[in-house]
């Protein structure tokens, strides 16, 4: 590490003691960029690498709600607005009891970088709640809800600030949400995407992030002239990215292996064809029940229960040519990223955000796999989700073909940029750093162009 990245972090951890998650996710990209701000010192007389780890401002508040039995519950609720040097904050809210100010500071770093590199114009943010949806009704989700909501409306806006989903928030949700600010505003208007067909969602949305890691994959197998057709897939999730990321690895001619969720994971020898994929979409999207039940249907499946503390998952200890890690951060640790390695994984492309520990990145990177970081390839759903917002600005919808096509090549520019950045810094293949230098220069240079408020 070099003398710059130890005092820059020294000085990170001391002034946000506690959030393990924020310090790794800003420590890969300080190590990152450290090349481009010895060639560009302007960016450090501007301290942008302070400006960008620190938020514009972050909103903590209480949601209490009523359970079904009458009892007063209280959970926490959050919104980190990040940075808004290229447009309105945008980015997810997430649901979940793990849910803390550093898990979503990380993650709402990661989205100012990636939103970056969608081409679209939208800052970035991230917000959520410790409230756990599991086991509760749809009145207690419904009234936790509109809770959230009746703080979180002062503070977004369609040119402000912009919501979306993330683990624990779907359709459900999100519906819930709208209707309460619509309510205590009395407008209609875009303040969330992933909304409703009929009122104002775009077609695709659900689909882009798992679409968009895999057309990621796709455009790295290019690079070696090679596609999709017959090769093995490990998938990790069952929930939105999962499911849309096993469609479309079907639709290229690719075998999913492996599912699961955070109880354990099934490997089907005969892999998850389109009548069990819909078979899962039912089980999990009307909230019936685990992925363990999978095995118990399909005679050629097993299921093994994932044990959090155990030194491996062996969901990654399975043959097979590439991984979409797909559930959550912090899923593939060293010895996972081994495994791969040695099973002759050679394409990794993350659905889901930040889910390889950094050793493990190192192992990727050492191999010279084609690895393709979260910010990269699963910006397809904040890229649809910016769609959405321009669909309701003109007040029209595209077509489902229309949609698909604008995701494909904006992964098509994204995987550009990358290749593009990490050639010009002397790293040829290194997504990891060719997304984060992409995805900072653009920031960073706007933010100067704004001035010390930019
Ligand atoms: P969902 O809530 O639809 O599904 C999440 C899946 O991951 C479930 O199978 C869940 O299992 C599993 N999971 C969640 N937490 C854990 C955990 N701590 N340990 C093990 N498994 C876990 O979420 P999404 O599919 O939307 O999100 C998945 C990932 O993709 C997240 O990292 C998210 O940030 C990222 N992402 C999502 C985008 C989107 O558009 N939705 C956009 C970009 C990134 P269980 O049911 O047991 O909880």
């Amino acid at each position: 590490m070099s003398d710059f990245v130890a005092d820059f972090m020294a000085k990170l951890k001391a002034k946000n003691p506690a959030e393990p998650e924020f310090h790794q996710a800003v420590q890969e990209v300080v190590e990152s960029v450290s090349l481009v701000l010895e060639k560009h010192p302007e960016y450090n007389t501007h301290k942008i690498m302070e400006r960008m780890s620190e938020p514009e401002r972050v909103i903590m508040f209480r949601v209490p709600w009523m359970d079904d039995q009458g009892n007063v519950q209280v959970n926490r609720g959050f919104r980190i607005e990040m940075n808004s040097a290229i447009g309105p904050y945008k980015g997810g809210l997430r649901l979940h009891p793990s849910v803390n100010l550093g898990i979503l500071k990380f993650l709402a770093f990661e989205q100012v970088l990636k939103n970056a590199l969608t081409t679209l114009p939208m800052g970035g943010g991230k917000g959520g709640s410790d409230f756990d949806p599991k086991g509760k009704s749809d009145n207690e989700v419904m009234r936790f809800c509109q809770s959230f909501m009746m703080e979180l409306y002062r503070h977004i806006g369609p040119n402000t600030d912009i919501p979306a989903g993330d683990i624990g928030v779907g359709g459900r949700e999100i519906g819930y949400m709208f209707g309460t600010y619509k309510k205590i505003r009395n407008e209609f208007t875009g303040i969330l995407t992933g909304k409703g067909l009929n009122w104002g969602g775009s077609l695709i949305r659900p689909e882009a992030t798992g679409y968009g890691a895999v057309y990621f994959a796709a455009e790295m197998l290019g690079t070696r002239g090679e596609t999709l057709e017959g090769k093995t897939c490990l998938v990790s999730g069952s929930g939105n990215v999962a499911q849309y990321a096993t469609e479309k690895i079907l639709d290229l001619g690719g075998k999913v292996v492996t599912l699961s969720d955070s109880g354990g994971y099934i490997y089907d020898t005969d892999g998850v064809d389109r009548e069990k994929l819909a078979w899962v979409m039912d089980l999990k999207n009307a909230r019936r029940g685990r992925i363990s039940e999978y095995a118990d249907k399909f005679s050629s499946a097993t299921y093994t229960p994932i044990d959090a503390g155990a030194d491996s998952n062996p969901l990654w200890d399975h043959k097979a040519d590439c991984a979409f890690p797909s559930a959550t951060q912090n899923e593939i640790n060293k010895k996972d990223a081994e495994n791969l390695i040695n099973n002759g994984v050679y394409v990794v492309s993350e659905g889901a955000n930040m889910p390889t520990v950094p050793d493990g990145v190192e192992v990727f990177l050492k191999n010279k796999i084609l690895y393709g970081p979260g910010k990269a390839a699963n910006a397809g759903g904040v890229a649809v989700s910016g769609l959405e917002m321009s669909q309701n600005s003109m007040r029209y919808s595209w077509s489902r073909e229309e949609v698909d096509n604008k995701l494909h090549n904006i992964m098509k520019s994204i995987h550009k940029s990358c290749i593009e950045a990490a050639e010009a810094y002397g790293a040829p293949g290194n997504y990891v750093l060719g997304a984060n230098i992409a995805g900072f220069k653009k920031v960073a240079d706007s933010m100067i162009d704004q001035g010390v408020f930019g």
